[in-house]
């Protein structure tokens, strides 16, 4: 997020200094490690929990053309990136790698069809494709099918403009242009501190991970870029507009395997329904990833519960940001998400091959010895308050910014680093309204349909996708 932010700003008025800090001794070692995220390009493609199904049976596709027209502004922008010669080979940071949504039993079918009915014609799912028939789906993704019963009803979309993207790469090389744009990049150096001065300038006081001598710099904008750390150092800050959000913390793990005769077998990224009362984001998928040019497969995420809000945080994390003002949102929102609540506590108490018959719903003949654990990400979740029933728990990301927008933050994590550019746009012109008129030249420049909405412009959709289709490389 911070190096999509400073990579903005720093196209849109080059003579701003920038100075980025970071606790750890390199970038991207929290969430946007390619490892600790499944690396999906988020549109909706295939993640069946955008589409929900209404009591009588009818589909939404909001939420999904909301996320699929994030993403294009996304690609938009890496694009841009790419031809401007300031990001590298698009394959150093996104590949091609299918969608599919895969599910069984005869209700998910049916849900599948419709779910494909009502998105087929969408300008932004073009070549969307579905099928009921095992020999299409195996001939898709081979490892789906033996093994299955042959009289279980199946069914799957596949679209060939998926893409996986190694988002550790991406912010190494984001950083790497802002550097070379003079930016400052300080590593091993902790934000202690955030406060307003008198004269409107922020002070940021900040650490050397070795040593206890703090550091001062003052910022006329500063943007709390922290991942789980974001909520502690807002709440630092003293803004009001931080006062009733909280956070909760979900951790997650993936199984893996580098197998090369396993991952010759399966190229997609194949997303099934989410478990009873599992949060979207613990939707089960079996993953194509190309990291660093080599190619293995993931399954999961498994949720577990770490009280740390950052994989490198500290266990007092979730107890050292209650405050009196989120206190009552914060127990609102645990006893209203009780089947989350005993959903974390089946996934914590299952048994290892418990959790590997998970993986053989979609890969039947998959077998334990050639897959191990890897430990993901921590997302912290959005607890905020509600006039209705005091707070709630939300799964998506929310930029908290002050009146003045000279202190602006990104809670939340999903669908997070495939949405790092529309959020950080939306984030410019929340703190930046004066600017946007002159800067609209430059922003159209990154990003074409600054402004729009592709759906609304089939026209300007296609001419958009088959763009950036062919300078990222992957399919229209
Ligand atoms: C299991 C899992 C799967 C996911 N899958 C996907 C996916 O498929 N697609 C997708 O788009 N998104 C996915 N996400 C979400 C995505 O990973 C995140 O939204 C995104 O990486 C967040 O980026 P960030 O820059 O906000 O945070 P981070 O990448 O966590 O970066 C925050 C940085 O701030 C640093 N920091 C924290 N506190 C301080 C401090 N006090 N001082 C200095 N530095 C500090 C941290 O060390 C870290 O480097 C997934 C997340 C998880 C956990």
């Amino acid at each position: 997020m911070s190096a999509t932010l400073g990579t903005m700003l720093k196209q849109l008025q080059p003579d701003w200094s920038f100075q980025v800090f970071e606790r750890l001794g390199d970038a991207a070692q929290e969430s946007s490690n390619p490892w600790n995220n499944a690396g999906t390009g988020h549109s909706a493609l295939c993640e069946l929990n955008y589409t929900p199904q209404a009591a009588d049976g009818s589909i939404s596709i909001s939420g999904a053309v909301k996320v699929n027209e994030q993403f294009q502004v996304s690609r938009q922008f890496w694009s841009h990136l790419v031809e401007t010669g300031d990001l590298p080979a698009p394959s150093e940071f996104i590949n091609p790698t299918p969608h599919m949504s895969f599910v069984w039993g005869e209700a998910n079918v049916e849900f599948l069809r419709k779910r494909f009915e009502a998105l087929k014609d969408h300008p932004l799912f073009q070549g969307l494709e579905y099928s009921e028939d095992a020999s299409v789906i195996r001939s898709w993704a081979p490892v789906l099918i033996p093994g299955r019963s042959k009289s279980q009803p199946i069914a799957a979309t596949r679209i060939a403009a998926g893409t996986d993207v190694d988002f550790g790469s991406l912010t190494h090389h984001l950083l790497s242009y802002l550097k070379e744009n003079d930016a400052e990049i300080t590593y091993g150096s902790r934000v202690t501190g955030i406060k307003r001065m008198k004269d409107g300038l922020w002070r940021i006081t900040y650490k050397r991970e070795v040593g206890y001598t703090p550091f001062v710099v003052f910022a006329r904008f500063v943007f709390v870029g922290a991942g789980g750390g974001a909520l502690n150092l807002l709440q630092k800050s003293g803004i009001p507009e931080i006062r009733g959000y909280g956070g909760f913390p979900v951790s997650g793990e993936f199984l893996r395997t580098d197998n090369q005769d396993l991952v010759a077998k399966h190229q997609a990224k194949v997303y099934g329904m989410a478990a009873v009362g599992a949060p979207p984001m613990s939707v089960p998928h079996l993953d194509t990833r190309v990291i660093d040019g080599s190619t293995s497969l993931m399954f999961g995420p498994y949720a577990g519960f770490s009280p740390k809000f950052l994989k490198a945080g500290s266990l007092f994390d979730l107890f050292a940001s209650i405050r009196p003002h989120n206190l009552i949102p914060m127990i609102a929102a645990g006893g209203s998400n009780l089947s989350l609540v005993k959903y974390l506590i089946g996934q914590l108490v299952a048994k290892k091959s418990t959790k590997f018959e998970e993986l053989q719903q979609f890969f039947p003949h998959g077998e334990q010895k050639d897959w191990y654990r890897i430990t993901a990400g921590q997302r912290v979740q959005v607890i905020k308050k509600d006039p209705k029933k005091g707070g709630v728990l939300q799964f998506g990301t929310e930029v908290v910014a002050s009146a003045d927008g000279s202190i602006a933050g990104l809670l939340g994590a999903s669908p997070g680093a495939s949405t790092a550019a529309p959020i950080m746009l939306g984030l410019i012109e929340k703190c930046f309204p004066d600017r946007i008129e002159q800067w609209r030249p430059r922003l159209t420049a990154m990003v074409p349909s600054f402004g729009t909405l592709l759906s609304d412009d089939p026209e300007l959709a296609d001419s958009v996708m088959t763009r950036t289709a062919t300078t990222l490389k992957i399919p229209r």
